[in-house]
């Protein structure tokens, strides 16, 4: 284990820039704090939970994914190595919901191109971000596990450095990361994961919620009740780091070339699973609520087997910027209630 004094963190990412293109929090104009290139002048160790979660880096919100002249496809795979600085731990468990998606059925080349070999560097929450963290919950935080290179435990002044693989032990071993006594590093390490678990509450309507949907189901209800409410923004699916619905558009440049468009979907839009025949089967607001935590709560957890692969990964952000509050947190609080 080693510690990095804060003040050395802009050096350190200078020099791994050399190597890679780094993402790092970025303190913007109006505020806020977004996922962006390292740049010395706007990067900050002073961030909470962003706003938008990392996976515009490999999925952005719309792409070019190959282009066509002359019947010549040239598919535009990106290449070199990126590297997450201080993304949170939630948001890590998020990223490996993307790879499993992304490459369970077949490979998705233009999602590799940006994915693969991904170095990460996680910075762990000792705190809740805000109160609508709920990463205990769903065994995605407020540390990594596993699938780390490089874990960040805020002590003050300095980073007491975890290391998670062999490039994480390469990359630390630059000066500027000391070398600090192993026994006494454990017992700090043991000290603060203990303190950070312990302060973000549990919340038990989830595992109740999630009984009662692989029973009976949950009182129609609910759902019925949030779709009246629900104005269709989107927003909820795209702040959200586990959604993964996309559309793709062939545009024709001219009679013999054209380039096919990749975006963002959400499945709370009704052409998302209206079929060419004009028939919805998830003809109503209710019932494309239904299906999206259906999916976050239900059958990605009975499916996937990776023990905290989740369709959620309990970051809150849903329930932070939902305009009529129906993020993840409501909607399991409202199964039970209406259920039981
Ligand atoms: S469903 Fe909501 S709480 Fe869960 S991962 Fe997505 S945005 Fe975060
Ligand atoms: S953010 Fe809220 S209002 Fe917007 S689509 Fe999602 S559930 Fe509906």
């Amino acid at each position: 284990m080693k510690l990095l004094a804060k003040k050395d963190v802009p050096e350190v990412l200078r020099s791994w820039s050399n190597r890679f293109t780094i993402l790092s929090p970025s303190r913007k104009e109006q505020g806020d704090c977004l996922f962006d290139i390292f740049d010395k002048e706007t990067f900050t160790l002073e961030y909470r939970k962003p706003p938008m979660p990392q996976k515009s880096s490999f999925l952005p919100q719309s792409e070019v994914i190959f282009t066509v002249d002359q019947g010549n496809y040239s598919p535009l795979i990106s290449k070199g190595q990126t590297l997450l600085f201080g993304i949170r731990a939630c948001d890590l468990s998020g990223i490996r919901q993307l790879k499993s998606f992304y490459t369970r059925d077949r490979d998705d080349i233009y999602f590799r191109g940006r994915a693969g070999g991904t170095i990460t560097v996680v910075n762990t929450c000792l705190w809740p971000q805000n109160e609508t963290c709920f990463c205990t919950t769903m065994h995605s935080g407020p540390y990594a596990e596993k699938d780390y290179d490089i874990q960040l435990f805020d002590m003050g002044n300095a980073f007491l450095v975890e290391l998670g693989s062999d490039i994480g032990k390469e990359l630390t071993s630059m000066e500027v990361f000391a070398e600090f006594d192993q026994v006494d590093a454990e017992e700090r390490l043991t000290r603060l994961k203990h303190m950070a678990y312990n302060s973000i509450p549990l919340v038990p309507e989830v595992a109740e919620a999630m009984d009662i949907l692989k029973g009976t189901g949950a009182n129609d209800k609910v759902w019925e009740r949030f779709g009246r409410k629900c104005i269709i923004c989107g927003g909820c699916v795209y702040v959200c780091p586990t959604c993964t619905c996309y559309n793709v558009v062939d545009k024709t440049i001219s009679s013999d070339s054209g380039e096919r468009i990749r975006s963002w979907d959400a499945c709370l839009y009704g052409g998302f699973t209206r079929e060419a025949s004009g028939h919805n089967p998830r003809s109503t607001q209710g019932l494309r609520l239904k299906r999206r935590h259906e999916h976050k709560l239900l059958y990605y957890n009975m499916t996937d087997n990776q023990g905290a692969l989740c369709g959620c990964v309990g970051c809150g952000r849903c329930s932070d910027y939902c305009p009529v509050h129906i993020g993840t947190l409501e909607v399991v609080k409202a199964i039970v209630e209406q259920t039981s």
